[in-house]
């Protein structure tokens, strides 16, 4: 978290446009982003700094190691180093940064044991890249939630039930896990077609994420009702008056 005052003095020194402390950034490098926010009405900025080290395809974090640590202004910096004034200027903010490791889980093969279910991060764990992890969770929460909240709900339809969660939303938070590494990979210019084409990363960018803000949630609760046959009866309700 920067002081939105000195962070906008830290670039009026280095002559960078002062409107970028309003607004959400996003610093794009190979290996590394940084991605910028005001908070606070814009008193505050939230900073995270990214860096990936894809010397390994599955990287694993030593099971001893500390998943947060606190670190030095010159590590960050020099994590850095080569890049442009005004990334450098923000880091230049942070006098005291923490590290965090970055852990994801694998697509599970499957959300329900018997009547246990997993939701949000427990089931589908994924990267921040798309900042959607929180809002995956809570898609899982109201889907269960329509459906376990309906008086037709028993013990004996509860295997459908959660069999119907299964189905509708793991398929699609995969994807979204999926994504989210794929959209790491753009912003650190390691796509494998688009690389470092700064303008196709833009265009990529502007539309990448339509499919995943626009889904249709109210669309799978009305898929799950019908598979519990209570679309038919509340078709035949309203056919009674
Ligand atoms: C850097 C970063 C940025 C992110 N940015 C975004 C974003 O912009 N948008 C977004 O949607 N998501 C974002 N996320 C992801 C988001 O934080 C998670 O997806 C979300 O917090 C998961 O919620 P959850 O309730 O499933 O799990 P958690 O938040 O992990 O909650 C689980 C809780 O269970 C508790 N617990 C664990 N074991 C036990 C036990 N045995 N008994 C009792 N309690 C227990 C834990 O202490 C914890 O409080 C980000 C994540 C990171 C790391």
């Amino acid at each position: 978290m920067v002081d939105s005052l000195q962070l906008r003095e830290a670039f009026r020194i280095k002559g960078i446009d002062e409107h970028l402390v309003d607004v959400p950034q996003m610093y794009l490098g190979l290996d590394g982003h940084i991605l910028t926010f005001p908070v606070r009405k814009g008193r505050i900025v939230n900073v995270v700094a990214f860096t990936s080290d894809r010397s390994q395809p599955e990287p694993t974090w030593p099971a001893d190691a500390p998943w947060v640590r606190e670190a030095s202004q010159r590590e960050m910096l020099d994590a850095f180093a080569g890049w442009g004034d005004a990334p450098r200027a923000l880091l230049g903010c942070i006098p005291a940064p923490t590290l965090w490791a970055l852990h994801d889980l694998p697509e599970l093969p499957g959300y329900v044991h018997g009547r246990v279910a997993l939701i949000g991060d427990a089931a589908h764990a994924m990267l921040p890249h798309q900042g959607a992890g929180a809002g995956q969770g809570l898609e899982d929460a109201y889907f269960l939630a329509r459906l376990l909240g309906d008086s037709r709900t028993e013990t004996g339809n509860l295997p459908e039930l959660l069999g119907a969660y299964d189905d509708l939303r793991r398929p699609h938070a995969c994807r979204v896990q999926r994504t989210t590494v794929e959209t790491g990979e753009l912003y650190e210019l390691r796509d494998p077609i688009v690389g470092a084409d700064e303008q196709l990363v833009g265009e990529i960018l502007a539309t990448r994420f339509d499919w995943l803000w626009n889904h249709d949630l109210d669309a799978d609760v009305a898929e799950a009702r019908l598979r519990m046959g209570w679309e038919a009866h509340e078709q035949i309700a309203l056919r009674q008056g």
